[in-house]
Formats: structure tokens, sequence, C-alpha cells
């Protein structure tokens, strides 16, 4: 198969484009995305058409945040779109004539980065995406691992805090409170709330106060040495890298890959992960240490994985 289509459903645009088999996205088409569930079905099917046109594009990956189930056809439940048991793939299906593959957009987005991005010269790969909230993925053995029932590699709710913070999943103390896009504007609004003289550049960035902070500011306040934004990196990686280590008791795997929209800080964010990762490894003086790598593909990888995961069938 040569040409395929993936699909990345955002929050605010959805996005289709024409992916190649060495990974290169050759076209694309964005449409933006519609408040209703019947709605988004609608806009995915316009986009894939609007790109595939005049392609040879035989097959569509759909990356889904969300719950998909084991022959990767329907999302059980979507947390942002009201989607209940979405028989996502068949309505694609009768409206593309092309066969459909549909996948969590965590795990898609991994397979990218295994196929065309940090993972190359990996079999064993976990990966995280640290976006607003943590998403996961597992590739063992070089192939994508997505557990009975098509829901593994859910990390950003694996409980590492007993009774600890209120999640917007029912239950407290899940990783994704703590190692996160959101976790990061937390501790950023807590220390400016309690050293405000320390937080000068991260307070101008935003409206004055530490409820305006928002992560863009944490970042640039970072690359600016403001010792708040850095530190609240710093407690971010703390929680990202000891959740790694537990990851590695469980997979052992030879890279962890880390994407989302917080490794933009590149080494800001990766160098504190890989400290507190060997810190919480166990045995750490006295076994091979998995690699910790910056994600590559940014925010291309969830469509190019979706496609790729397609073209294999
Ligand atoms: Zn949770």
């Amino acid at each position: 198969m040569g040409l395929t289509i993936g699909v990345d459903i955002g929050g605010t645009k959805i996005a289709a484009g024409v992916v190649d088999e060495d990974g290169s996205i050759l076209d694309t088409s964005q449409v933006a995305t519609p408040p209703t569930p019947e709605g988004v079905v609608e806009a995915i099917a316009d986009a894939v058409k609007t790109v595939g046109r005049g392609s040879s594009a035989e097959a569509v990956g759909i990356g889904a945040a969300g719950y998909v189930d084991d022959k990767r056809a329907t999302v059980l439940f979507a947390p942002n779109i009201a989607w209940r048991h979405e028989a996502l793939k068949d309505k694609i299906e009768q409206r593309v004539s092309m066969s459909v593959v549909v996948e969590n957009d965590a795990n898609a987005a991994a397979w990218g980065e295994y196929r065309f991005g940090a993972g190359a010269g990996h079999e064993d790969v976990v990966c995280i995406t640290l976006g607003t909230g943590l998403g996961g993925g597992i590739i063992l053995g070089g192939r994508l691992y997505r557990g009975r029932f098509g829901v593994a590699g859910e990390f950003g709710h694996i409980r590492v805090v007993p009774d600890g913070l209120m999640c917007g999943c029912g239950s407290q103390g899940c990783w994704e409170q703590y190692a996160s896009g959101r976790a990061l504007v937390r501790y950023a609004r807590q220390r400016a709330t309690a050293t405000p003289d320390a937080a000068t550049v991260l307070l101008e960035l935003g409206d004055g106060t530490p409820e305006g902070i928002e992560g863009r500011h944490v970042s640039a306040a970072a690359r600016e040495g403001d010792p708040v934004a850095i530190d609240s990196f710093r407690e971010l990686a703390r929680w990202a890298g000891a959740g790694l280590a537990d990851l590695a008791s469980l997979f052992d795997p030879g890279a962890f890959i880390v994407g989302g929209g917080v490794s933009d800080e590149g080494d800001l964010v990766l160098d504190p992960i890989r400290k507190s990762f060997r810190r919480w490894l166990v045995g750490t003086r006295y076994r091979p240490h998995a690699q910790v790598l910056a994600a590559q593909l940014g925010g291309r990888a969830g469509l190019v994985g979706a496609a790729d995961l397609a073209r294999q069938g």
C-alpha cells in the first residue's frame, strides 16, 4: 500500500493529511471542530474527502482521544466529545469509500514516533505525552501493544498519590494531576502566590496575578531564567521521571519518548526528568538504563502514526 490518510481530531480543529511510506505529509486539509458528535463525524469525512481528492490514498487512520475498542472500530468513550460507543469506523467508511482504522490518539502518536521519530533503532519503546493531560503508548517487540480490550497505555490515570488531588476521571491522585501541562500551571501559580518577588518575569507575562499565569507564560519565563518558572518545570519533571521509573519496572523498554507541548522545552524539562528517572529507578547503579528522549515529530506524530497504522492494516 502506498499513500494513506491520517486524521488528527483536536479540540479546535480536525486535520487530515496524505502520508507516504516514509512518514512524510504530502498534503493536508483542516476544518474547525464542530460542537456536536454528529458534526465531528461529518467534518472528519469532509476533511478526508478534501485531502484525498486526486490522490491515490487507499486507507484512512483516525487518532481519537478516548477509549477505542479492540477491533479499532468503535470509540467506547471520549472525554472531550460526547461519543459513547460511537461506531466511527463504519460511519466514516460509508462516507469516504476507503477502509478505516480508528486508534487512540496517544497510541497513534507513539506509533508515529516509533516509526519515524525518536524511536528509530528501538524495538521496545514507551511514550508519554505531556499535554493538557498525560497520555501514553506502548510498543513492544516492534508492535503497538493495545491490551485485550484496546485500552492499554492509559498512564495518566495511574494513581500515584493515595487520596491525592481530585481528577476529572473521578479518581484521586492520578499521575496527570502531577505531570502534565495543567499541573505545570498549577505549580507556577502556587509558587507565584507564595513568593511573588521571585516570579516577577512570570507575573509580567500574564496579567500580573498568579491566576493569570498560563502554560505559555511558564515556558517563556523559564527560557528567561525566571526561578519560579524553572522550579515549576523541575517539579513536573520530578513526578514525570518517578513515573517513568515505575514504567521501567513494568515494561523495561530501551527508550522512553517524552512528547506533548511540555516537551517542546527540550533539555530544560528533559534533563530533570532524566535525573528523577535515575533517582527512582530500582537498582539504578546495577542495571542498564532506558534512554529518555524528546519526541521529534511534534504535533505531526498523531496524524503520521494514524496514517501508518492504516497502512499496516
Ligand atoms: Zn484520573
